[in-house]
């Protein structure tokens, strides 16, 4: 019994975002529970989407609700995805990598096939605003960052940012 309800949002570089994360077995009520949280922290920090990495934990799971709402999150569990079309450059940030906005390039389209909290498979197919969230909750899944996919000249003008990112982490994990 894991008490995921005191999860909180886990930031660059906490180790948990870098690694690929693990399958998610049975769907207990602690995963229902930790859903629950990763929709709070969500709405709370006003995000689209929230993977369960981003909450410090290492399984296969994400949240997404485009208007940032918990009436229309929708979870997503061992999710499998499948990308199409032409990639596109566009704006993006994330929850864990505060400060940092920068053209990342993602597929037009995708396919994501995942199950839900009653242990239902679905297939959903994405386009606009929705392929894109979908494809940077799943990157969290693989341990992937923006960080990771912008350009080098991005990564030079962000170099600052993440590297007060790095120190507060370090003064946070020393007290
Ligand atoms: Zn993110």
């Amino acid at each position: 019994m894991t008490d995921y309800s005191k999860c909180s949002l886990t930031r660059f570089p906490a180790p948990v975002l870098s690694q690929r994360a693990e399958p998610v077995g049975e769907i207990t009520d602690d995963i229902r529970c930790l859903a629950d949280q990763m929709i709070d922290l969500m709405v709370e920090t006003e995000g689209v989407g929230f993977a369960a990495p981003q909450a410090g934990v290492n399984l296969r799971m994400f949240v997404v609700s485009l208007d940032g709402t918990r009436e229309n999150a929708r979870v997503y569990i061992n999710p499998e995805m499948e990308v199409f079309g032409p990639q596109i450059a566009h704006e993006e940030g994330c929850l864990s990598l505060p400060g940092i906005y920068t053209p990342i390039s993602r597929y037009a389209k995708c396919k994501v096939s995942a199950t839900d909290l009653a242990g239902n498979r679905f297939t959903e197919e994405a386009e606009g605003l929705l392929a894109r969230a979908l494809q940077h909750e799943y990157d969290h899944l693989e341990g992937v960052m923006i960080k990771d996919r912008m350009s080098r000249p991005a990564k030079i003008r962000a170099r600052r940012q993440l590297k007060q990112l790095i120190d507060e982490f370090n003064a946070g994990s020393a007290s």
